[in-house]
């Protein structure tokens, strides 16, 4: 409940969140949290109140609730009716497109995301990139969800591991120039991060031109060995897309990509997981979860369908897919056409399917994500000086299991959703 504190006083822009359990590290703290909606950081309580002589303009306390930095989703097509894959028909609505998606999403509890475009032709690149770089610059929380860079998956990918990717589309590279002239080089630095088969083309020993553009290196839609994924992971690659799908199994002569986090070393990649409960066995996460904890990210893979009700979509490839539940699939095949499950659907599957405690389910689409991005200590985490982007969270437990609700969202220090 919202206290109103002497309205004489000019604003200071801060808010204590009190009677609170802050999602740190392992474990949920009983702390109060200050954020300044000035800076859209997260403040050193003590500093503020004893250096700075700053009192908060509100103080809302929270009835034990917990806070959690707010949702990332490194695997995201779209949402909404709109996909990141789609050419731009003109640049003033497809901006204003992208503004309404971004408002839509934070109501999710995703506060940031990289907007994930699947196999394209070159010429789809160059129109599409230019809008889906970093978009956070003005730390304007009015804009909503926000963009960390564009995750491009594809087109150097394995013909035979392409999942709903156009095979027409694909390409084998022999050197970054053919990377430059895919994206378009002007567009490198809007992408964060480059998903592609380590085995097509000389793509292993392009990696570490890619890591020095400031691009992460996901190894995914492959048919690499165990030998080829290290060799892709010692040139550089940080992550693993998707873990499970689009790759060969795991053998028990040759354990592939999945054997790579058998292999503990400091450069053990993270991976992603889509636990939506339709592209993987729950078994199958906690497995992959087991084998490398600290390394694991859920992700929705979600595409422009979820948010839509259920029917038959044309898809940009010329096929379709039908839409029921939360399944997808192509039209009149059993194929799997990307996911339309939330972020937080993700979190509440891991809860259930796992013994991990709330805390560990949460640093999934949190800490984990940001530590990946490069991007530690500023994004999803409660720590003094990150983005005060957060979650208030309640939990409900029922016959089905145990679930988390996003109560309210904020994003660089103010509130910007709160559930009806
Ligand atoms: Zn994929």
């Amino acid at each position: 409940m919202p206290a109103a504190v002497s309205p004489e006083r000019p604003r200071s822009g801060i808010t204590r969140l009190t009677g609170c359990r802050l999602v740190k590290g392992n474990t949920l703290v009983e702390e109060d949290l200050w954020l300044s909606s000035v800076t859209g950081r997260i403040l050193r309580s003590q500093e503020v109140f004893y250096e700075h002589q700053a009192a908060p303009d509100e103080v809302i306390d929270l009835g034990g609730r917990i806070v959690s930095p707010g949702f990332i989703d490194v695997q995201f097509n779209g949402a909404f009716g709109f996909d990141f894959s789609q050419a731009p028909q003109d640049p003033v609505s497809h901006r204003k497109g992208l503004k309404e998606l971004n408002k839509r999403l934070i109501g999710t509890g995703l506060t940031s995301y990289l907007p994930t475009i699947t196999s394209q032709k070159p010429e789809l690149y160059h129109s599409a990139l230019p809008y889906l770089g970093p978009s956070g610059a003005a730390r304007d929380a009015d804009e909503g969800a926000e963009s960390l860079g564009a995750h491009v998956e594809g087109p150097f990918l394995s013909p035979t591991k392409n999942g709903i990717h156009s095979p027409e589309v694909l390409q084998s590279a022999t050197s970054f120039a053919d990377l430059e002239t895919c994206y378009g080089a002007h567009n490198l630095p809007n992408i964060k991060k480059l998903t592609a088969a380590p085995e097509v083309g000389n793509m292993t020993s392009i990696i570490p031109e890619v890591v020095k553009h400031n691009i992460i290196f996901s190894i995914g839609h492959t048919e690499a060995t165990y030998e080829e994924a290290s060799a892709a992971v010692a040139s550089g690659a940080k992550m693993i897309t998707h873990l499970f799908n689009a790759m060969k199994p795991l053998h028990h002569r040759n354990p592939g990509v999945f054997g790579i986090l058998g292999h503990p070393s400091t450069h053990t990649p993270f991976f992603g997981v889509i636990a939506d409960g339709i592209h993987l066995h729950p078994t199958t996460v906690k497995i992959a979860y087991a084998a490398h904890p600290e390394g694991m990210i859920l992700v929705t893979d979600a595409m422009s369908l979820a948010g839509l009700p259920d029917g038959t979509y044309n898809w940009t490839n010329g096929e379709s897919i039908v839409k029921k539940g939360s399944n997808l699939t192509l039209d009149g095949t059993d194929k799997i056409a990307g996911g339309c499950a939330t972020l937080l659907d993700c979190v509440n599957n891991f809860l259930n399917w796992s013994n991990a405690s709330i805390p560990e389910a949460v640093r999934a689409v949190t800490i984990t994500p940001a530590k990946m991005l490069g991007l530690e200590g500023v994004k999803g985490s409660l720590e003094a000086d990150a983005d005060a982007d957060l979650l208030v969270l309640s939990e409900e437990v029922d016959a089905e299991g145990k679930r988390l609700l996003v109560d309210q969202v904020w994003k660089f220090g103010r509130l910007v959703h709160e559930r009806s």
